[in-house]
């Protein structure tokens, strides 16, 4: 079976040497000196001005409604993985949808302000397959209704726009470090704060119970990681530039064989990209699942991903129409895209996929 994703697995021998100094420094979790250096290598690696390293890339969304005191409104983006509104609605505020724009699949500037009342309070948008939303316009927005801008960028390890790190627009972005991620730690995530140190003091507290030393400053929770996970982050991070690299190589590879039959999203220009999925928007759904069919009697494995629009998700309590979202999360489906995966095997894929279609 081939896989739609894989995660990347570093020398065995280079992770197991790092466990054996865990051994020895018998100091596994609680912001270790792994856990230290590997925030210390990724600010430096994504020119970013700092990185809290959290159990996981959901977390990193709470933590960051939590340090931000957001309530209310939050405006989202339906297309999107589903953490992004269950972190909303965990933190009791509301998330309000706005339609996605359908070339980049991001939230759609010019659709924002309409969505916005006296209750809203923050924009919380995902740079979906890492192509960037548009920061510019949403800042513009942000700074003249007061809110405040959180980017879901679990997808956008490594992105750059406008020759400066994707990261650093919005006022926070959160990071998963998740398996099946560009760049993981096992499970992980993180949080760049680009709002300065009170607030990075803030999260750093809210990561760890909400204490330091035998002060209790607030409510906070248990979203640290380990020394482990670090760890493998320590061993992954060398090879990012070497798997962005070949990713590319795949994704032109794809291109090459199917551009002129599906509808892919568009990468605004100005962006160094990641190529961390590869989704493609056929004609139909129908045209969706007999391809997905036919690859799955190849023993190849698609996602649907994303799918269902979120704003159709079953327990929300009032129903939102975005016709682009619905209608973009019903044709769009990744293909098997990893570091290990041959060019050979991109081929194979991709005319199955062509066959199909014509
Ligand atoms: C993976 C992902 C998350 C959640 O990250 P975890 O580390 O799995 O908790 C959040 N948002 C998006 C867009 C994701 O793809």
């Amino acid at each position: 079976m081939i896989l739609v994703t894989k995660p990347f697995l570093p020398k065995n021998e280079e992770y197991i040497k790092k466990v054996n100094t865990i051994f020895e420094n018998n100091w596994i979790t609680n912001n270790g000196p792994f856990s230290q250096k590997l925030e210390y290598e990724i600010t430096n690696f994504l020119e970013i001005p700092s990185l809290h390293f959290l159990s996981n890339g959901t977390m990193a969304l709470h933590l960051s409604i939590k340090a931000l005191d957001l309530k209310g409104e939050v405006i989202t983006s339906p297309f999107s993985f589903v953490a992004t509104t269950t972190s909303i609605i965990w933190e009791k505020c509301t998330p309000v949808y706005v339609d996605i724009h359908p070339d980049t699949l991001c939230i759609d500037p010019d659709k924002i302000e309409a969505a916005i009342t006296k209750n809203t309070t923050a924009i919380l948008a995902t740079h979906v397959y890492g192509i960037p939303c548009d920061v510019e316009k949403i800042e513009i927005i942000a700074k003249k209704h007061n809110l405040k801008v959180i980017y879901d960028a679990a997808h956008a390890f490594g992105v750059k726009f406008k020759g400066k790190s994707l990261l650093n627009y919005g006022d926070i972005s959160t990071l998963s470090f998740h398996a099946t991620k560009l760049f993981h730690t096992v499970e992980g995530g993180g949080i760049v704060n680009n709002l300065g140190e009170k607030l990075d003091k803030k999260i750093t507290l809210l990561r760890n119970f909400g204490f330091e030393g035998d002060n209790y400053y607030l409510a906070g929770v248990n979203a640290k990681n380990s020394e482990f996970h670090a760890a493998m982050g320590l061993c992954n991070l060398p090879y990012v530039s070497e798997i962005i690299n070949k990713r590319k190589k795949l994704v032109c590879k794809y291109n090459e064989i199917l551009a002129d039959i599906v509808q892919r999203p568009s990468i605004p220009k100005e962006t160094e990209y990641n190529y961390s999925y590869y989704p493609i928007i056929f004609k139909t759904a129908e045209q969706l699942l007999n391809v997905q069919q036919v690859l799955l009697e190849n023993k190849i494995q698609t996602r649907r991903y994303f799918f269902p629009s979120l704003n159709n998700l079953p327990y929300l309590y009032t129903s939102q129409y975005c016709p682009i979202s619905e209608n973009i999360a019903s044709r769009v489906l990744c293909l098997p895209l990893y570091f290990d995966l041959e060019i050979e095997m991109v081929e194979e894929i991709a005319y199955k996929v062509r066959e199909v279609c014509i």
